[in-house]
């Protein structure tokens, strides 16, 4: 996937705060959680820099530890057993809204790319389409394919939740206005 991890963070990170109570959100700012929700839609992909500047291209990146869901789960089985001690409950909230993007990261990919789920107990790769090579450049291979829709449809989301948040901001302003007047 390349450009429907960001919004799927934005997507999702919101999601999250409609369903949390209120009692759980009210002492959250919601632009924090949505930096931690969407740096977690995208923290896999940081490992395109090993790729391309230390190893060179020679393995693939969904090969690094950086996509593979075992160790994410060890990580965060960790982090969470350590905020559990802390009583600092928005510390667990964008723990959550982290952690959660980045499996939602790691499904996505497995639309049209390869996912070691069982790793290390099997080195299978799942992947739901596989998306054949027919351009020169591989990244027109996952562009020109049917499966890039849902890269389209998670924007085209994204971008309605932050026009129709924008919409209601700018209301809200007048309204206050309108009251002060
Ligand atoms: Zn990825």
């Amino acid at each position: 996937m390349f450009i429907g991890h960001i919004p799927a963070g934005y997507i999702t990170t919101k999601a999250v705060f409609q369903i949390l109570p209120r009692g759980y959100t009210e002492k959250i700012h919601l632009k924090y959680a949505l930096f931690w929700g969407m740096l977690g839609s995208i923290f896999p992909d940081l490992d395109m820099f090993y790729f391309y500047f230390i190893d060179n291209s020679r393995h693939l990146h969904h090969g690094y530890w950086t996509h593979l869901p075992f160790y994410y789960l060890c990580i965060f089985f960790l982090l969470f057993s350590i905020s559990f001690a802390f009583r600092k409950h928005s510390l667990k909230i964008y723990l959550t809204v982290f952690s959660m993007n980045i499996f939602i990261h790691l499904f996505l990919d497995t639309i049209a790319g390869k996912i070691r789920w069982l790793y290390p107990f099997s080195s299978h790769d799942f992947v739901f389409f596989n998306v054949p090579a027919r351009h020169h450049w591989w990244v027109w291979n996952f562009v020109f394919h049917w499966t890039f829709l849902f890269e389209i449809i998670l924007t085209a989301i994204a971008l309605f939740l932050i026009i129709r948040d924008i919409r209601r901001s700018n209301k809200t302003v007048i309204m206050t206005r309108a009251d002060i007047c």
